[in-house]
């Protein structure tokens, strides 16, 4: 028998969806050989809601508490996920593909001498022999890799595989793991939070993304307003980042996120390849448009040929209207 680490991640003292979805995939995988998952947990506290680990195919937690994991340090980080694989002796070990997994699993994989996939959106284990998928060349062609080796680390796509609680009731007891105290060469300092109250596109099941064709930051009131009546996250495209009109961690695509939401709606957008690769996961494309020969409209399920000044609002009246 052997062992399964994912590594957690929470955000407010929750466990993120994204977390959820890998240890789903991993608990998939595990009931195959009667393997045993377990989860490592670094933060600065407990969190609120353990039990949705349990949930969704935790054996073990291991929760490494400390007020130095508040913030994302890479040396640290990696320390305490080798010290827990040394706990449990696990041979695969399943990041989510967030910022924060992207650049963890590499150093993980480094230091183990694993090999390591990035951003997987599917993984099959048959007969002991690990398959995975991921998109390569911006999403053009899906790559698949059977991964060898005594240990193997990958990341998952967020978004793509789906939350199933197997195990709805079920309760784990934490088993502390000690955080390292030597002195590391990088010091982290926490940065303000960005916009606490809104959603990241990352973990949104609607984004809205605003591009170009809204002409100035002041407009993306338009692309908000629609965000909130859906309930949903506001997305930019590269070009509005660039000219200053919306943050970097707004940006979806090549160089931003990659997000898979149940709805995503493109307004001024025209579908830029590495836009996207970052999107193209997303269940249900909307996009609105005034150029009846933008790329987006190729591939989007529903195309609103107009112009959004006139087309979005009226949108979001409506769906106010219906949602009263
Ligand atoms: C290496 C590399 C990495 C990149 N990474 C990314 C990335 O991560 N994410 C990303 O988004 N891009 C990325 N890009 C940039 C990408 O190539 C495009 O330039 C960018 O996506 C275009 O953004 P846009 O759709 O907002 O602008 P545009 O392509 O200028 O499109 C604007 C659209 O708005 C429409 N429009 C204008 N006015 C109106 C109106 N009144 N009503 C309705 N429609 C209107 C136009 O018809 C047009 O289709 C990358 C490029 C490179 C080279």
């Amino acid at each position: 028998m052997s062992t399964i680490l994912v590594i957690a991640e929470e955000k407010n003292h929750r466990i993120r969806n994204a977390t959820l979805e890998v240890l789903t995939a991993a608990a998939g995988l595990a009931a195959r050989d009667g393997d045993r998952v377990a989860v490592l947990l670094p933060s600065s506290a407990a969190v609120d809601d353990s039990a949705s680990l349990a949930a969704c195919g935790a054996d073990r937690l291991f929760a490494a508490l400390d007020p130095r994991l508040g913030v994302y340090h890479p040396d640290l980080y990696k320390q305490v996920v080798l010290n827990a694989v040394q706990a449990c002796g696990a041979d695969l070990l399943l990041f989510s593909a967030t910022a924060m997994g992207r650049d963890l699993a590499p150093r993980v994989a480094v230091a183990l001498s694993a090999p390591c996939l990035a951003d997987c959106t599917e993984v099959t284990m048959q007969n002991g022999t690990l398959t995975a998928t991921k998109p390569l060349f911006a999403g053009k062609v899906l790559g698949r890799f059977v991964v060898n080796g005594n240990r193997k680390v990958l990341s998952l796509r967020a978004g793509v595989f789906p939350i199933i609680e197997r195990r709805p009731g079920a309760e784990i007891a934490p088993e502390p793991l000690p955080v390292p105290d030597s002195a590391f060469p990088l010091q982290v300092t926490p940065a303000a939070a960005p916009d606490a109250g809104r959603m990241d596109v990352a973990d949104a099941d609607v984004v809205v993304t605003g591009g170009r064709g809204l002409r100035s930051a002041e407009n993306f009131t338009l692309v908000e307003e629609l965000a909130d009546a859906l309930g949903g996250a506001v997305g930019a495209t590269r070009a509005v980042v660039d000219s200053g009109w919306r943050p970097h961690r707004e940006q979806v695509g090549q160089t931003g996120k990659v997000v898979s939401p149940n709805l995503y709606f493109m307004i001024g957008a025209s579908g830029s390849i590495q836009h996207w690769a970052g999107m193209s996961g997303s269940r249900c494309i909307v996009a609105i448009n005034k150029d009846p020969n933008a790329p987006i409209f190729q591939r989007a399920d529903y195309g609103l040929l107009g112009d959004l000044f006139e087309i979005v609002p009226a949108l979001t009246a409506e769906i106010k209207k219906r949602s009263a």
